[in-house]
């Protein structure tokens, strides 16, 4: 690998310009201790920094990546979308179009509007669920991401089965009361929060493939019980599917396991790696989003021709292709190569791996919550960071990410990054002693 000299050079420029010198924290690299790569350009599955280093790219842009980067069809819609005008703030027929697959695709979705960003989608779905049961509470789960709005930037308090606290300041500790905290995977918990709160939760929200804690999956029983109970108590049911949607299957994961949520949020993947976000529900409840209804929510650039060329080009490239079994033979084929290097090694750290989405935890506890993903050491990550990084190969700069397959990557990409993770293993494992 060169050394990063223009990054550097960048990094510092950038420092004195934007807050952290990045325009969203992971990208700084601050939990693997480093400074982030300059990006010059990408292709396929591989991404070129300015210092002419060629890696094989595992980021895939946190995720809406799944056709890798800059898919030959994909650039040429978003081009001729350009060319016919890039913004009107007035309907166009592209937007029917995607939301006519979204909704063919998700037959829990009757409607959908579209925004610009996964954040907006889930924070507007909080907003509808509230106003549609007329509650304040929203529940979420330890671990799961669902965006930056007020309501979700919360861990758990004490005891678990207390209202949350921010995870950050400049969030009123009133509005931190209004959203409850549990655990992933835990129907017990799950149980004693509805037993002690339930007719006051407007919603459950949840990642029904959590992403945001590294990957953890889901139990099935734990899933129908959050749609079981949210039924019981009137409470509505929101599958923040933002990663998950398009990514397992054609559809949401929730077409995988047959639980329809009322409100489903999207983005990532629908917008062919443009700012997209979406949320869409049955039709009583979408009924009352204005201009149909009372609930406000807008956006300048909501419905954006060029992302709806992008999404369109995306989910037209997906539906009815065997892209999804490929995915998942180079899921399977990537974790069968890590494990034997662990094996080799006699290391006993856990991977988890659904389709295309995979994470290595530098633990040997199984990861199934928020708790046992935190005992991961992250030291150890660093250093087999930066050797990896040193191989060839950008995987997420933290732990807490999950390593995204695109339909871009070969098998021989896969040959190539389980021997760079071998090496990498060994390495961080010398320097660990
Ligand atoms: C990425 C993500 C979001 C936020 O989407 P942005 O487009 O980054 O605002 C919300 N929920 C989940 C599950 C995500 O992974």
């Amino acid at each position: 690998m060169n050394e990063p000299i223009k990054s550097r050079a960048s990094f510092a420029r950038a420092q004195e310009l934007i807050p952290g010198g990045v325009n969203s924290p992971v990208r700084a690299f601050k939990a693997v201790g480093l400074d982030p790569l300059f990006i010059e350009k990408a292709s396929g599955a591989k991404i070129y920094d300015i210092d002419s280093n060629e890696f094989i790219d595992y980021v895939c842009s946190w995720g809406p990546l799944i056709l890798g980067h800059a898919h030959p069809e994909i650039v040429e819609a978003i081009c001729h979308a350009a060319e016919m005008g890039t913004s009107y703030g007035a309907p166009c027929e592209k937007e029917i179009e995607l939301a006519e697959l979204i909704c063919d695709a998700i037959p829990s979705i009757d409607k959908v509007r579209m925004v610009n960003s996964g954040t907006e989608a889930t924070m507007s779905a909080a907003r509808l669920a509230r106003a549609y049961t007329g509650r304040d509470k929203i529940l979420k789960f330890e671990g799961c991401y669902h965006g930056h709005a007020d309501s979700f930037l919360i861990k758990a308090g004490s005891g678990l089965l207390t209202s949350g606290v921010p995870t950050s300041p400049g969030i009123p500790v009133d509005y931190a009361g209004s959203t409850l905290v549990t655990r992933y995977n835990d129907i017990e918990s799950l149980q004693k929060i509805f037993d002690l709160s339930g007719k006051d939760i407007a919603a459950v929200i949840i990642e029904p493939i959590a992403g945001n804690m590294g990957l953890v999956i889901p139990e099935k029983e734990f899933l129908l019980e959050c749609r079981r109970i949210t039924d019981q108590y009137g409470s509505l049911l929101i599958f923040d599917e933002v990663i998950s949607g398009f990514r397992t299957c054609y559809g949401g994961y929730q077409n995988l396991i047959n639980v329809q949520p009322d409100i489903t949020t999207l983005g990532k993947i629908i917008g062919g790696g443009l700012p997209v976000g979406a949320y869409g529900g049955r039709k009583e409840i979408m009924a009352r989003v204005a201009p149909e209804g009372d609930v406000y929510q807008a956006g300048t650039l909501s419905g954006n021709p060029l992302a709806m060329a992008a999404g369109l080009a995306t989910l037209n490239l997906l539906k009815n292709s065997d892209l999804y079994s490929y995915l998942e033979d180079l899921g399977q084929y990537m974790v069968k190569g890590i494990k034997e290097s662990l094996v080799s090694l006699g290391l006993e750290y856990e991977i988890n791996h659904l389709g295309s989405m995979f994470s290595l935890f530098f633990t040997r506890k199984k990861v199934t919550d928020y708790d046992t993903a935190v005992s991961s050491d992250t030291h150890i990550f660093a250093k087999f960071y930066k050797a990896l990084l040193g191989e060839g190969v950008y995987f997420p700069p933290s732990q807490f990410e999950v390593c995204f397959i695109s339909s871009a990557h070969t098998k021989r990409d896969i040959d190539t990054t389980v021997t760079a993770i071998g090496k990498a293993l060994e390495s961080s494992m010398q320097e660990a002693n």
